[in-house]
């Protein structure tokens, strides 16, 4: 770590701060600008302990700022699996290689049939996994909340029937071993991304996690809530974006994609995006799909209702059966045009 000095620090000031530094087996290298003096700190430390040294360090009044050099966590990072993570969610489902996986579904299990035509209708056209919510965070308390266990029976039926592997959400740690019995895929919901709680019981399951961005998280702390969940063993995270609260007018949230290449560049976890919640209106969702693979997504989440007008949840930012049809297709040669394939 390297720790800047406030101008005019004293020579105690200095010798405060390399006490410090033995204090923690650290050497330390002063480096006396005009007007600024640096020190770097020398040796190896755990995370754990490089963490209370830095809050430490940076605790002293004269010392302006205390910055890491190697990045602050450590098993999301591209050094720690350099040819990028694979997750097999079924037999003929992975996730992290050239092919884009797009799980689609309803907003909301509603009933067996909206679930069962709707799944029928998603395989046929080509998506990989069924999303639908039955613990739903719903922003109003008198929203429709979920069906509960009973939807998860519903999207297990379907999977058992069609054959598709199913994502669902959970809300809450209570309800993580049932869900995780039915589901292939924990989604971990936007308005939870910091349930550190929940991030810890999933990172004692072996079984694939999408985690959501939080609503206004930066990257760093999106890492780290992955991180949360591997460090307990789980290292199957799928990382995605869903658009972040800004002062957009004309959108439910701003769908950050160069959060895309970021995070590629910065880990090895695969990255979904999810245009739905990230536009808030069906109009957008085809381009900002397309616009997502293009930049590097290895796969969407996406909403979809035979009526939206119907749907009990998110209608307006569900597309029709026509609409993700057509989608589909769009997809598969923006997907050529870079080497991937849907
Ligand atoms: C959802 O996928 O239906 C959902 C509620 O997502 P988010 O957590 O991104 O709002
Ligand atoms: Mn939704």
């Amino acid at each position: 770590m390297i720790i800047v000095l406030k101008a005019g620090a004293s020579d105690e000031d200095i010798q405060r701060v390399v006490e410090k530094l033995k204090e923690f087996n650290y050497g330390a290298h002063i480096s006396r600008g005009e007007n600024r003096v640096v020190i770097g700190a020398i040796g190896e430390k755990r995370m754990e302990e490089k963490i209370l040294i830095m809050e430490q360090i940076s605790s002293l009044p004269f010392v302006e700022q205390v910055i890491p050099i190697l990045s602050p966590y450590k098993l999301v990072t591209k050094e720690f699996n350099p040819s990028g993570t694979k997750i097999r969610i079924s037999p003929d489902v992975e996730i992290g290689n050239d092919q884009i996986v797009v799980m689609a579904g309803p907003c909301a299990v509603e009933s067996k049939e909206q679930l069962f035509e709707i799944a029928e209708f998603v395989k046929e056209v080509g998506a990989k996994v069924l999303r639908g919510g039955a613990f739903k965070p719903r922003t109003s308390p008198y929203s429709f909340q979920g069906l509960g266990i009973e939807g998860l029976k519903l999207l297990y039926e379907a999977k058992q029937k069609y054959g598709l592997p199913v994502i669902t959400e959970v809300m809450d740690p209570r309800d993580l071993e049932i869900v995780a019995e039915y589901a292939d895929v924990i989604q971990i919901g936007a308005r939870n991304m910091q349930n550190f709680t929940l991030l810890k019981e999933v990172g004692k399951l072996r079984k694939p996690v999408l985690l959501k961005r939080g609503i206004s998280a930066t990257l760093e702390e999106f890492l780290f809530a992955a991180e949360y969940i591997m460090v307990g063993g789980n290292s199957e995270v799928i990382l995605c974006e869903r658009g972040i609260r800004t002062f957009s007018d004309y959108s439910r949230n701003t769908l950050d994609l160069t959060i895309v290449p970021a995070l590629k560049h910065k880990t090895h976890l695969p990255v979904f995006v999810d245009p739905s919640h990230g536009t808030g209106n069906f109009r957008y969702v085809p381009s900002m799909a397309k616009a997502a693979i293009a930049a590097g997504a290895d796969g969407l989440i996406i909403e979809v209702h035979p009526h939206p007008e119907k749907a009990l949840s998110d209608g307006p930012q569900s597309l029709t059966f026509s609409d993700f049809r057509r989608l589909m297709n769009e997809l598969k040669s923006i997907a050529d045009a870079i080497g991937r394939r849907l």
